[in-house]
């Protein structure tokens, strides 16, 4: 028995490479998996036999335990978020780094945010409250324009040892970034849903690619961002919010979610950071949303 990676999905078969050759194998998954309704994802480690050496064909046998499993792309085993966004052509959007944050931190994702188009700022400095402010959070924060290259090489320390996933709205750099890493990949800018499989028809080609020791997934991570999809409770967006999550140390209630609660720690902070403002803003709006989604939620879930 051989053990590997699936690095690919199609027409029902899956493409595995082998731990420790490298050799890829067309497999099939055993006729268990669907009797049970296991579906092996693009991601998972395996167990399998070779059947035919010479044709490289094979069966999984067994999927081993995922860390993490995504439904849109349906990729397991990743570990680490590549959050693009533009300074400028699209003009960076808070609401929607806070939106996709709160998601990497329910899926206990690591994010990297990778800032793009540096050149089209005129003065840096506009930029440097966001910067300072999400790094003094913890995350890690990556300024970069295409046109220089020394400003994405960092990224490929990032990408070594993970399994990557690229998140972040169409047309901010997200190719041109691959492309400057690796010019062999050759994506089309200017088309991501083509470059990055989206405009394929089998919306079940899902790839991982290798790509300076780690891997890299084909497709955009995260094609809807409804809190409903990741199963999101008031409670763990309050968690997600990491600074929150730390100050709630000293709100009074247990459990407090920094809303209509006295002597809150958090609502005590305002009026200091207009970053860490906007951030309590999205919050309320985030919880606020969640609210008008449950009921229907929860009739879904019963049928
Ligand atoms: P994607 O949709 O996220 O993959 O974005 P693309 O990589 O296709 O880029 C969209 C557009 O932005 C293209 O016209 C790129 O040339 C342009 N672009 C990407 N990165 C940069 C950058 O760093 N600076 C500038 N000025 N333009 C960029
Ligand atoms: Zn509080």
């Amino acid at each position: 028995m051989a053990e590997g990676q699936i690095i690919k999905a199609l027409s029902g078969f899956y493409y595995v490479t082998d731990k420790e050759t490298s050799t890829i194998y067309e497999c099939r998954g055993r006729g268990l998996f669907r009797k049970h309704e296991i579906t092996p994802l693009v991601g998972d480690y395996v167990s399998f036999d070779i059947v035919d050496e010479a044709k490289k064909q094979g069966y999984i046998t067994a999927i081993h335990p995922r860390t993490s499993e995504l439904v849109r792309p349906p990729i397991s085993n990743v570990d680490q978020v590549l959050l693009v966004f533009s300074v400028q052509k699209p003009a960076f959007n808070q609401v929607l780094l806070d939106r996709f944050l709160t998601i990497i931190e329910a899926m206990d994702l690591v994010p990297v945010i990778v800032l793009t188009k540096y050149d089209l700022l005129d003065h840096e400095g506009v930029m440097e409250p966001y910067v300072s402010y999400y790094r003094s959070i913890g995350y890690t924060v990556l300024k970069t324009s295409k046109y220089r290259s020394e400003t994405i090489r960092p990224l490929k320390d990032y990408i070594k040892g993970h399994i990557s996933v690229f998140a972040g709205q169409s047309g901010v750099g997200k190719s041109s970034l691959l492309n400057a890493l690796d010019s062999s990949l050759k994506l089309n800018e200017g088309e991501i849903s083509e470059a990055l499989g989206r405009g394929r028809h089998t919306t079940r080609h899902v790839e991982l690619f290798r790509l300076f020791g780690g891997l890299v997934a084909d497709t955009p991570g995260f094609s809807s961002l409804d809190f409903a999809e990741f199963d999101i409770d008031a409670t763990m967006l309050a968690h997600s919010f990491v600074e929150f999550w730390e100050l709630s140390q000293d709100c009074k209630f247990r459990g407090c979610l920094h809303q209509n609660e006295p002597q809150c720690a958090v609502k005590a902070r305002l009026g200091q950071d207009p970053i860490f403002d906007a951030r309590y803003q999205n919050y309320l709006s985030f919880q606020k949303e969640l609210l008008g989604m449950r009921p229907v939620y929860h009739k879904k879930s019963r049928n």
